[in-house]
């Protein structure tokens, strides 16, 4: 198998979803077309899309490296309690890169931002919880 086409279904499989999926999921979802690929490959081929730009890695401290297949500049939202991550819809903000310039006289090359909350999902999953709580006593 031409190690092209397994670059291309991981960057495919990659840009397919909003949800910045972990490799252990774009694992199991390009198996499906690449019965034979292993997770190695599949780490390897990531690794390489990051370094070309083509995608990029989303970490965060205790959490598995997730992928972004959109590489425009964007923030994200992650539910503490589901672990999703989302584009956060609202603009980039450059004057916060002009204030720590500003502070600590750094060549300041970018930022990110990740905002943390619990996702309306689970909102809703905490209250049917509490709900079935009162009920049962
Ligand atoms: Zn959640
Ligand atoms: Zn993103």
């Amino acid at each position: 198998m031409r190690s092209s086409r397994q670059r291309d279904v991981v960057l495919e499989t990659v840009r397919s979803t909003f949800e910045h999926p972990t490799a252990e999921w774009i694992f199991r979802r390009a198996r499906k077309r690449l019965p034979r690929v292993g997770l190695g490959t599949i780490y390897r081929n990531l690794k390489s899309l990051v370094d070309e730009g083509l995608i990029r890695e989303v970490r965060s401290a205790d959490e598995a490296v997730r992928y972004d297949g959109n590489i425009g500049e964007h923030y994200h939202i992650r539910c503490i309690s589901c672990g999703r991550v989302s584009d956060l819809p609202v603009s980039v903000d450059r004057a916060i890169e002009q204030r720590a310039h500003h502070a600590t006289n750094y060549a300041i090359v970018g930022h990110e931002v990740e905002v943390h909350g619990v996702c309306p999902g689970c909102q809703r999953a905490s209250l049917s919880d509490r709900e079935s709580f009162s009920r049962a006593s």
